[in-house]
């Protein structure tokens, strides 16, 4: 496998970064500061090409590769972390969803808006009652001559309260394979947000309400088997997760480094202490082996182009707690100030434990990974 980095994907992941760089000179910025979504940003992305980067242009994408998306969104969340959530939302989440399995007129029509960026879609699938296990989801689609009928309640949805459009995981029957999806518009007849809320991060979220929601079944994603293909699908999102971390990880690191070599206490420079030195190791070689992983599994795709999902639950869980414990270690090298509210480090030790839960907690990867194993799908020796 080459993971090596072209001239041109580097020119890229420049180009990415100085666009991100010029929106938000202030590298740490936690949304609670940044106030409102960066609609602006993401209609940059849009205008240079950095929406849909690894989608078929057939669809109105790029028709790249997905290590290219995953070298944009890495490029810009070390720099700008608030910021990669725009290539995020163009890339990862919710419009994979859509571009994988949308048939209608109608959704090819909200996946161009979205690579526009003039609409925003969130993922809901999570539900009071029904997390990490969500093939037991309760929200419940039915079809009536040409139109769907949705009812039910989803929470934790990312930039819930200003996305334009829901994927909603519901279940059209009983059984396990009845699970599929809706895309459901915000101004949807008898959809509805419950109160603003903040991630300790500072990203909104908000509860849907669905009751009675009535749209042309145009809006339909997927009758059938959605657990199966969305989970296929929603592979990417976690890659797009675990490259968050990462960046997250090395700007801490960066930070952590420049901090060691002007901090002086005892006559001496932080970076001349054995102790923390060694900090600074541990870190570069977990968010090396990180990285690594993460490549693996943007590059190892299946007979279907589809990340697998060994490689990817293998990749998130090492980034997401590479990410994680740089954040801490770099928390611990600034000291008091690192424990302050406000720091840069105080934002990226909060956004980094949350990408420990968000798509996939590090315990149902760990049971993915156990799974997979016991399936006989990842070999002792690679390749
Ligand atoms: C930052 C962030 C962003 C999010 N964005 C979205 C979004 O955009 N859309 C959306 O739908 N949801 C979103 N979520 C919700 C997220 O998907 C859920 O929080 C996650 O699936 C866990 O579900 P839960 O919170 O209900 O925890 P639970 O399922 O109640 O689990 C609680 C704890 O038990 C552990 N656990 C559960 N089952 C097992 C098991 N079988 N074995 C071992 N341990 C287990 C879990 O890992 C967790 O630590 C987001 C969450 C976060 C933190």
């Amino acid at each position: 496998m080459d993971f090596t980095i072209n001239a041109e994907q580097r020119a890229v992941m420049d180009l990415a970064r100085n666009l991100a760089l010029k929106h938000s000179p202030t590298p740490v910025v936690s949304w609670s500061d940044a106030g409102k979504f960066a609609w602006d940003f993401v209609r940059e992305l849009a205008e240079h090409g950095l929406t849909g980067i690894d989608l078929p242009e057939s669809v109105g994408g790029q028709g790249q590769t997905l290590l290219d998306s995953v070298l944009v969104i890495e490029a810009i969340g070390a720099v700008a972390p608030h910021l990669a959530d725009a290539i995020h939302i163009t890339n990862f989440g919710a419009v994979r969803q859509i571009a994988a399995f949308a048939e209608t007129e109608t959704l090819a029509g909200v996946l161009r808006e979205i690579l526009a960026g003039t609409a925003l879609p969130s993922i809901a699938m999570t539900e009071p009652e029904v997390g990490s296990a969500v093939s037991h989801l309760r929200t419940a689609a039915r079809i009536e001559r040409d139109r769907v009928v949705v009812n039910g309640q989803k929470i934790f949805n990312t930039n819930g309260p200003v996305a334009t459009h829901y994927v909603v995981w519901a279940r059209f029957g009983p059984a396990p394979q009845e699970v599929g999806a809706v895309v459901v518009p915000a101004d949807a007849p008898g959809f509805s947000r419950g109160a603003d809320e903040r991630f300790i991060s500072g990203e909104p979220h908000c509860a849907l309400h669905f009751d009675e929601v009535e749209l042309p079944a145009d809006y339909v994603l997927l009758r059938t088997d959605g657990i199966r293909r969305m989970i296929s699908i929603f592979n990417i999102e976690r890659i797009g997760n675990a490259a968050r971390s990462l960046a997250l990880g090395e700007l801490a690191l960066a930070l952590a480094q420049e901090h060691m070599t002007q901090r002086i206490t005892g006559g001496k420079p932080l970076s001349a202490h054995q102790g923390l030195r060694w900090k600074i190791a541990d870190m570069r070689t977990r968010l090396d082996a990180a990285r690594l992983l993460i490549y693996r599994a943007a590059l190892d795709l299946d007979g279907n182009g589809a990340p697998r999902a060994s490689n990817v639950a293998i990749a998130k869980l090492t980034a997401n707690e590479a990410g994680f414990a740089a954040a801490d270690a770099s928390l611990q090298i600034f000291g008091g100030s690192g424990y302050s509210s406000g720091s840069a480090i105080d934002y990226i030790w909060r956004r980094t434990r949350g990408w420990q839960i968000a798509g996939g907690s590090l315990e149902v990867l760990r049971n993915r990974i156990a799974d997979e194993m016991f399936k006989g799908r990842v070999p002792a020796l690679w390749g």
